[in-house]
Order: C-alpha cells, then structure tokens, then sequence
C-alpha cells in the first residue's frame, strides 16, 4: 500500500532529541516506512511561538541541516520527492511556522534556497506574516508580500494553523492552489478543535481553490461526544464525503507532533486503518484516493 503523509513534526524531534531517523521509538522511522510499497513524506521544521527574527532563522538552519544528514546517511531508503533516486521513502521539507524566514523577504529567500517547498504560514500566535488559530487578528502588510513571492517561487502555502480572519485574508491574497496539511472538520465539540478545524465554507473554500485538505490524527481534533480513535476518524472521512470532497482529503497525521490514539499511532498502524475502513465497506479506490493519489496528484500539479 502506498501513503502520502502532509505533516509530521519528527524530524524537528529528532533534531531536539539527537535520534536518528532510521530507528527510533517515536511514531515514524524510515526502518517502519520501509515497509510500504512507497512513502511520501512531508517533514516539518517546527518553529515555535517563542521564536521570532534571527532566533527563528537558525534554529530553522539547524533542523534543516539535520534533516539533509539524516536523508544523506539514509539515501539508499530515502530521497527528495522529485528527484530520479527511486527509494521506497520520499521526503518533501516544508516549515511550520512562516517566522522561518525571520521576517524578512530575504529570509524568505533562503527557504527557498535551502529546498523548503511548503510553508504552514503560522502556527497558534501571530507572527510577521498573520494571526494564528488560538490569536486575534489577520494579514500583516509583510503578509501579503511574504505570499506573493512564495507563490513566485513555486513554495505551496498552508492554512492549517490560521484563524479565520487570517484564513478569508488569505484568499483574497492567494493566486494558486494551497492546501491545510492536518486539519478536520469542525465537528468536534472540544475549544482545541474548534479553532483549529474548519466550517464548511472553509472545506469549500479549500476545495473551489483546488486544494486538498490532511485529516489530523490529534486526538483533540477528532474526539468527542462518544466517538473515540478510529470511529472518529470515520466520522471525519463521512462529513468530509458529504461535503463532496473525496478528490480533496488525504492524510496529515501530525505524527510525534500531538497526542494520538493508539489506533492510528505509528506508521506500522497505518496498515490496519487502511484495513478496518476496507471491511466498513469503503471501496480501495476511495481509500488510495485519501491515503496516497489525492495528494499525490496535487504535488505533482503544483510542485
Ligand atoms: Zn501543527
């Protein structure tokens, strides 16, 4: 089976925590991944809300470096997404947390420079470039011009992590296709995940962009009023087909970035999730469609 994943934190913890990438006991290892018929994988440089200007920009080059080391020590499983080396694992560098660019346009630059491909443009608090889920406010002036030139460059943009005032900002702003890496459906009756899941108009917004949207595994953005692990996961992949968008979800597990329910914790899991949504009598076409083509076919698109 084949998975393309839009977010995990790993890499950052890795790097925190001096692990190798291979093997380790966090919720993915390439020694795990390598079990799959194929792998695509977006890792994420976390940059924390404390982290502004210059500070932001090094750790950034920091975890970036770690990154390349562990792909390099690991290149005969691993390699960039879009490059000729046919491993069973492919990686794809994105920030989560636009303050990367230490708020600057030349900052921005230097992402683009150092292979950043996708951009999650906040994360809770507002930065430089907009307010996110859990702040007041919107697009800051430098906003706007950060999202004009990324999209120059080619970098996806992600508003997963946007309040809504910044969210309806940056459509006016936004000129190409984006996508939320790893938010749900505002279904659930928790203050974490209301704010950071989205209303129907948004998922439709999403959609009209021709956009994708990876459900979060985060037990906040998925649990309540009775549903727990895989069937609240079921309630999402439901709500999100009623809204016609089974062209337009895929999987952003938030892997060692949240807590997760044991059901889906760890890539290995990942096998028996595909199955027990099989035997619910959702057909294999459907379920490569969220589990690896959607999202396979929008990178492809627009990278
Ligand atoms: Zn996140």
């Amino acid at each position: 089976m084949k998975v393309f994943d839009l977010h995990c934190d790993t890499i950052t913890e890795c790097c925190k925590n001096c692990v190798s990438l291979y093997d380790n006991y966090m919720h993915l290892s390439l020694k795990r991944m390598e079990k799959f018929q194929k792998y695509i994988q977006i890792f994420a440089v976390w940059i924390r809300d404390e982290m502004r200007g210059e500070v932001a920009r090094q750790y950034f080059d920091k975890v970036a470096d770690y990154f390349y080391k562990q792909i390099e020590e690991n290149k005969n499983v691993i390699s960039a997404f879009g490059d000729k080396s046919e491993t069973k694992v492919k990686a794809i560098l994105s920030v989560e947390g636009g303050s990367a660019c230490g708020g600057t346009l030349d900052g921005l630059t230097h992402l683009y420079n150092r292979g950043v491909k996708l951009v999650t443009l906040t994360w809770n608090s507002p930065n430089e470039i907009a307010s996110g889920a859990f702040s007041e406010g919107g697009f800051t002036s430098f906003g706007k011009d950060f999202v004009k030139l990324a999209e120059e460059y080619g970098i996806i943009l992600d508003v997963s992590h946007l309040n809504r005032e910044s969210f309806y900002d940056f459509i006016k702003i936004s000129n190409k296709p984006f996508i939320a890496s790893h938010s749900n459906a505002d279904i659930v009756e928790n203050s974490k995940g209301r704010k950071r899941n989205l209303t129907d108009e948004q998922i439709r917004l999403v959609k009209e962009h021709n956009g994708i949207i990876g459900l979060n595994f985060c037990r906040n953005f998925l649990e309540s009023d009775g549903f727990f692990g895989i069937d609240s996961f079921v309630r999402q992949i439901d709500y999100f087909l009623s809204l016609g968008c089974e062209n337009n979800i895929a999987l952003g597990s938030d892997y060692d970035g949240c807590s997760i329910h044991s059901d889906f914790a760890g890539v290995e899991k990942l096998f028996s999730v595909y199955n027990i949504l099989a035997e619910k009598g959702y057909s294999r076409e459907l379920l490569d469609k969220i589990f690896y083509e959607n999202a396979h076919r929008f990178f492809s698109e627009n990278l």
